[in-house]
């Protein structure tokens, strides 16, 4: 089902109007500062979009997980950064039960921002009560926080049924059409790289993608739960014990088209990276855990890569925060944009991922900003917020 978009709603319509927009300012904070502008910088299109057409811009998000009320996790502190990112004045309004007269002295094409939603339990609860008083700071809504629109909370749901119209920001169309093309028809082959440290929550992703992909390459400490799986032993890395069962069943079921890797990089630990060494994933030592995928994997992996026509990723192939372990990740990396110089499409699902290919996004055709809810929707399951929107 298509969903009406911003760009859909005529321009006469915005002039004026409070646009309340659902942002996802889930940003890293380091000391109270913005350490990756990345989300600020995505949701930057439709807020020009908004302000050029003279509307007034209130926008909502999210931060991290309070419990309640927490100076540590006020959207303050993401104030100074979106002022630089989009060359205006914001304004900050702490209290949403408060803010409705804020809103209506801002000046057309003014921009505010309103305090992290999470610091009140209407919020996470989707209670109707919370999104009306969210409501009261605009006069239509605009969704454009693809990263949250697998949960159904108050400001990406109950919001919008609302507040009218409720349509999708440009943002959330582009993760939308790019996602979606994978589902559609994607170009053949297509290949699916999948990594990271958890085999238990990508399990319906796993199943999903293997109905649908030509080849699945396992790396990370998934691929550790799958050797297991097979009956190698690990060493000391990093399994999940609880997932080697249905890390067989997926191995039976998926036969040849799910790859793991040849060979492996160990050492005694992390910072003993000096006695790194490459061994086969049948002669793993026990005094020793995987960080990586060792070179013949990374040549292995490269070449299915370059050869496809559609190829999707998610996960880091190794421990990529601690160098030299980023080796694998890094040669996934380069590969997806050597496929997209050939001429495929390549999509990097979000979270470690995309962290992993910053300085590449363009040459890749999409980077999501949604690591949980890219894979959900990949699982093929319907994502609240944006089922809550309109239809076009
Ligand atoms: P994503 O956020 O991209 O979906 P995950 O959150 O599932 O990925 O996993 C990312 C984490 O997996 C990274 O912090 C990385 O260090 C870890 N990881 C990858 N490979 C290994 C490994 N062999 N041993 C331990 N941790 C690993
Ligand atoms: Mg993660």
């Amino acid at each position: 089902m298509t969903k009406r978009s911003l760009g859909d709603l005529p321009r006469a319509a915005l002039d004026g109007r409070r646009a309340l927009v659902r942002v996802d300012f889930n940003v890293p904070l380091r000391d109270g500062r913005v350490t990756d502008t990345t989300r600020l910088r995505a949701a930057a299109p439709t807020i020009a979009y908004l302000r050029d057409a003279g509307a007034r811009v209130v926008l909502l998000s999210h931060l991290d997980r309070p419990r309640g009320p927490d100076p540590a996790l006020s959207l303050r502190h993401v104030v100074r950064e979106l002022e630089r990112v989009l060359g205006t004045p914001v304004e900050f309004l702490p209290d949403p039960a408060t803010g409705a007269a804020a809103t209506r002295h801002l000046p057309r094409g003014g921009v505010a921002l309103v305090e992290n939603t999470r610091f009140w339990p209407g919020e996470e609860a989707n209670d109707p009560a919370f999104a009306a008083l969210l409501a009261a700071l605009g006069d239509f809504y605009v969704n454009d926080a693809f990263g949250s629109a697998h949960r159904a909370h108050a400001s990406t749901v109950a919001i919008a049924r609302l507040l009218k119209p409720a349509v999708a920001g440009f943002l959330m169309e582009r993760e939308l059409r790019h996602l979606g093309a994978l589902l559609a028809e994607p170009a053949r082959p297509f290949v699916a790289v999948l990594g990271g440290a958890k085999v238990s929550s990508k399990i319906g992703v796993l199943r999903a993608l293997l109905a649908r992909v030509d080849e699945l390459l396992v790396g990370g400490a998934m691929a550790t739960t799958f050797l297991v799986a097979r009956g190698l032993s690990v060493g000391g890395s990093l399994v999940e014990q609880d997932a080697v069962e249905v890390a067989q069943a997926l191995l039976a079921q998926a036969g040849a088209k799910l790859v793991l890797p040849r060979g492996v990089v160990v050492a005694p630990s992390l910072a003993r990276a000096a006695e790194r060494r490459e061994v086969p994933v049948e002669r793993i030592p026990a005094d020793c855990a995987v960080f990586d995928i060792d070179t013949a994997t990374r040549r292995d992996f490269r070449a299915r890569i370059v050869a496809a026509k559609t190829v999707f990723w998610n996960g880091p192939m190794g421990v990529f925060e601690t160098p030299p372990f980023d080796g694998g990740t890094r040669a996934v990396a380069e590969a997806l944009a050597e496929a997209s110089a050939g001429g495929a499409v390549t999509v990097v699902g979000g979270g470690e991922s995309a962290a992993a290919v910053a300085g590449l996004e363009d040459r890749l055709t999409h980077v999501s900003t949604g690591g949980g809810a890219a894979l959900e929707f990949l699982e093929g399951k319907p994502l609240p917020g944006v089922a809550a929107l309109d239809d076009a």
